[in-house]
């Protein structure tokens, strides 16, 4: 359904600041969801300008391009979104770019894989559980106990610092009070799922 009053409230944010590359993705994606693809475009295009780490909008950029009927612009999109993605941990995206690119007989652009060896491991190196990349390990345990081992031996500092801006947003949006048992639960939940922990 196309939304009317959220497209116009888009072209306007994007209309006062031109420099606000959220707004324009928004528009691009409140066009899409309208099934506005060609209309998407440009919006989509612009937000990548202003920010080309933005991985979010080379996934619906790609998306858009395919519908419209250009599956080479669609394919170099999404290499180009993929590698993005990559680079920043943007797991969620890369992952849809990845099936994306497969549906269009495309593959994702090839990793240079580092493989965790004894010595990277002698370093006080880990492989991360949530980017698959081999880096150092956090210099802490984050905290104390058996899940704060785990993350410790397995997750990067990127993706842990990642995930504390996500789990403030789990606090405040599910309210939880963590002096709760209950609460501590639901949000050690988030945080493995986040993390990529069974
Ligand atoms: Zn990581």
């Amino acid at each position: 359904m196309l939304d009317i009053p959220k497209i116009e409230r888009f072209t306007q944010m994007t209309q006062v600041d031109p420099q606000n590359d959220l707004g324009f993705l928004s528009l691009g994606k409140a066009l899409m969801d309208g099934d506005e693809f060609r209309q998407a475009i440009p919006p989509l295009m612009t937000a990548i300008k202003l920010n080309p780490a933005l991985s979010a909008a080379y996934l619906l950029l790609g998306e858009a391009q395919r519908k419209v009927g250009d599956p080479e612009g669609a394919v170099l999109t999404l290499q180009k979104g993929y590698r993005v993605a990559q680079e920043k941990g943007d797991l969620m995206p890369r992952n849809r770019m990845a099936s994306l690119l497969q549906e269009l007989g495309s593959n994702p652009p090839e990793e240079k894989a580092v493989e965790l060896t004894p010595e990277l491991i002698a370093a006080g190196n880990i492989k991360c559980r949530r980017c698959g990349r081999v880096g150092p390990k956090m210099k802490e345990r984050p905290f104390s106990g058996a899940l704060g081992e785990e993350i410790h031996e397995s997750v990067c500092n990127p993706c842990f610092q990642l995930w504390i801006r996500q789990g403030t947003k789990v606090i405040n949006e599910l309210r939880l009070n963590l002096t709760e048992v209950n609460a501590q639960e639901v949000y050690d939940g988030h945080m493995k799922e986040f993390l990529g922990i069974k």
